[in-house]
């Protein structure tokens, strides 16, 4: 191992070094280097040697680690086990490679740290205002870079996204879209269009004066197209380093991206039943009040309850009434348009909103929720076969009520009279 003492790089540069291979050039800066005595110009030829026999496959590059203020490269020999670490300061780095150190290090490092800090209950702002953090990256990567993402399809993974940073385009106009469409069926890891030379993207791009070139990298993880990371950037200013950093801020911001809907799903799914469960329908409920105030229009909301559920846990056991449960929310969920929501509430008691409904589609819709759970049954694994019922009490925002409670209280006075009335039936409140 070379900690990089000066006397470590003239043993490195004297005895490790395999001189013969290198060329006569190479040779002669090497001893001048030596001659000389100096450090940096000692790190620089250990550099450049190791990088030309890198070139010449005599060695490999083996890891690139940059501390707040050191550098650490590692080269492994291709035919000896042999392995050198070259150890610099950060104005060392500079001076002998003529980079910034920064471009590699910031950007894995925050993004560790962005990832990392990841909680529970992190509100879809967090999520965004980090996405937010990382697209803003990019300038670290090359002065005057700007990145922002666009999503492919209409549904948005996070609820709350930013205004500039975020665009959303439906997957058949981005295939309609040359650039966007290389950029999501090529084989090529990324896209580049220098605009110079291609005019047609200037109007296809909402660029800035100042803007040379377009990076598209598509931001995929196991078979999910979650979006473009689209990068403006300054006129050539994309080298190698760059553009792997580019693809660095990429997977980050699918880890984040993945990360986040793990989590909204470990916080909003029932587990058992496999529909929302009572956290999300404590969110969904003044979004939902919020959206119909709005848009000045109406929804459903009900109240469903397994009739003599009990009987069933006592019949066939607890596990069967699990499954039982199960069927239910499922047959439910597979009754309902996409808008719709379905929570359990507890136990064997669901809430279902039905976005602009008003009284009559409301009922029917419960009617028909009512017949198809009547209907469903489920095969046990000794032939018999376990068949329920549900109560439904429903009521309308804002016709009869005007909050969560006022809801919540409306459908269970309803839900109270249909099973009053002998269960297996829809009651709305004021019927
Ligand atoms: P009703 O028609 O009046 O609603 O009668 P019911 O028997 O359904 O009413 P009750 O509310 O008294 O009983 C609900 C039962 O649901 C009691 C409880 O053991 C059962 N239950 C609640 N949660 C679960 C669960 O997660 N799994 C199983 N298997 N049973 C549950
Ligand atoms: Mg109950
Ligand atoms: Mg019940």
């Amino acid at each position: 191992m070379h900690r990089g003492s000066d006397k470590d790089y003239r043993y490195l540069l004297t005895r490790i070094i395999p001189r013969r291979r290198l060329s006569g050039e190479r040779r002669a800066a090497i001893d001048g280097a030596l001659a000389g005595g100096a450090r940096i110009p000692c790190v620089r030829q250990a550099y450049l040697a190791l990088e030309d026999l890198c070139a010449l496959g005599e060695f490999r590059r083996d890891g690139l680690t940059h501390t707040e203020r050191s550098v650490s490269l590692g080269y492994r020999s291709a035919r000896e086990a042999v392995r050198l670490s070259l150890v610099m300061t950060a104005d060392e780095w500079r001076s002998v490679t003529g980079r910034e150190p920064a471009a590699d290090r910031i950007v894995p490092s925050v993004f560790a740290g962005i990832i990392s800090s990841l909680a529970l209950n992190d509100s879809p702002k967090t999520i965004v205002s980090r996405v937010e953090e990382m697209l803003g990256l990019a300038r670290h990567i090359v002065g005057g870079a700007r990145a922002k993402l666009l999503f492919i399809n209409n549904a948005p993974p996070v609820r709350e996204w930013p205004r500039d940073s975020v665009a959303f385009l439906p997957q058949s106009e981005a295939l309609k879209r040359r650039f966007y469409h290389a950029c999501l069926t090529g084989s090529t890891p990324h896209t580049l269009i220098r605009l110079a030379g291609d005019h047609s993207g200037e109007s296809a791009f909402d660029i800035d004066a100042g803007t040379g070139s377009v990076l598209l990298l598509p931001l995929l993880a196991r078979d999910i197209r979650w979006a473009i990371l689209e990068a403006h950037l300054p006129v050539d200013s994309l080298d190698r380093s760059a553009l792997s950093s580019f693809s660095i801020l990429g997977q980050g911001i699918v880890r984040l991206l993945e990360n986040n809907r793990h989590l909204e799903t470990m916080v909003s799914i029932d587990r058992l039943s496999r529909v929302h469960n009572r956290n999300y329908y404590e969110l969904q409920l003044p979004l939902e009040i919020e959206r119909a105030n709005r848009s000045r229009s109406s929804f459903a909301f009900l109240m469903i309850d397994i009739d003599d559920f009990k009987k069933v846990n006592d019949t066939y056991g607890h596990d069967t009434g699990d499954g039982v449960l199960r069927l239910v929310a499922q047959t439910i969920r597979r009754s309902l348009r996409k808008i719709d929501l379905i929570f359990r509430y507890g136990g064997e008691e669901f809430v279902v909103l039905l976005p602009g409904a008003g009284a009559d589609s409301a009922r029917r819709t419960a009617e028909r929720i009512r017949g198809v759970v009547a209907r469903a049954e489920l095969a046990l694994e000794d032939g018999r076969k376990v068949k329920v019922t549900i109560s439904v009490g429903g009521c309308i925002y804002p016709g009869n009520a005007q909050n969560e409670n006022q809801l919540l209280r409306m459908a269970d006075k309803a839900l109270y009279e249909a099973k009053e009335e002998g269960k297996n039936r829809v009651v709305f409140h004021g019927e």
